[in-house]
């Protein structure tokens, strides 16, 4: 089942990032883009570089112990933190911190619906090393990474995770329903998709998607999903069958 906001609540995303810039160009495009045109979504990112007292803007310096490249400093983080809770304004409850790391639990739909019900999300991105751990310890919720991979930073992953969590929020989709049928619903791969023309170099669309058959479709659908989660995620398949077998 998915769990969304109550119709009318906008979802505020606050990016603390030393590449805005980076952020608002990918999600200020397409359906986000849109979403934040309709006051669906609002999407800020803050610069946690307007937050240093250095006098060059330096954000960043030498580990402790030594070792490769530079890690973020605690305070500009603190100030960027403290600056968006009180732009939220909401002193009964602490938003959500998430910091993106490579460190974190692997983020997924259920992970994506989970937070699809606050009105205020912080995301944290690293840059260079890391973050120093003080401030991780003092605000940070969640750690969440998106892969089993290390990029230069978390902004590509923040972006993931907004454009993931948008989707759920009523109204971002011009369908709902079609989050609803989509790959990860029901524990399976989404069924595959046709459309026009109906012969493509020879190959035909298959003749129940074109009968009108609803009742035939729908079963044509569950087959082809079911085929597709079995080869490409073993896996999922085995979880469906299990599941599909308890409720039996
Ligand atoms: N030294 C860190 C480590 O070994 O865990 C990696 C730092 S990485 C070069 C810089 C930043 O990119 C991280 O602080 C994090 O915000 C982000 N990042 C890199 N890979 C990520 C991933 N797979 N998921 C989420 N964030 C990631």
């Amino acid at each position: 089942m998915l769990m969304f906001h109550k119709r009318g609540n906008r979802m505020n995303f606050h990016i603390m990032t030393l590449f805005p810039e980076m952020v608002m160009d990918g999600l200020n495009t397409s359906i986000t883009g849109r979403a934040c045109k309709q006051g669906l979504i609002n999407i800020e990112a803050v610069n946690i570089r307007d937050f240093t007292d250095e006098k060059h803007g330096h954000v960043d310096d030498y580990p402790y112990g030594g070792g490769a490249g530079m890690v973020m400093q605690p305070m500009p983080i603190y100030k960027c933190y403290n600056h968006i809770v009180e732009k939220i304004g909401n002193p009964d409850k602490k938003p959500k911190v998430v910091y993106m790391t490579p460190q974190g639990r692997t983020f997924n739909q259920e992970i994506a619906k989970e937070y699809s019900t606050e009105d205020d999300l912080i995301i944290l991105c690293g840059h260079y090393e890391g973050v120093d751990e003080r401030i991780l310890e003092m605000i940070v919720d969640d750690n969440i990474s998106i892969g089993d991979f290390v990029l230069t930073g978390g902004e590509l992953p923040a972006m993931v995770v907004v454009d993931a969590i948008s989707r759920l929020v009523p109204g971002v989709l011009n369908n709902d329903v079609s989050a609803q049928t989509e790959s990860f619903e029901d524990g399976l791969l989404e069924y595959p998709q046709y459309t026009r023309p109906v012969e493509f170099m020879g190959k035909r669309v298959p003749d129940v998607l074109l009968s009108g058959h609803h009742k035939n479709i729908e079963a044509y659908r569950l087959e082809e999903a079911v085929k597709r989660t079995k080869e490409r995620r073993p896996d999922m398949y085995e979880k469906y069958i299990e599941t599909k077998e308890k409720r039996s």
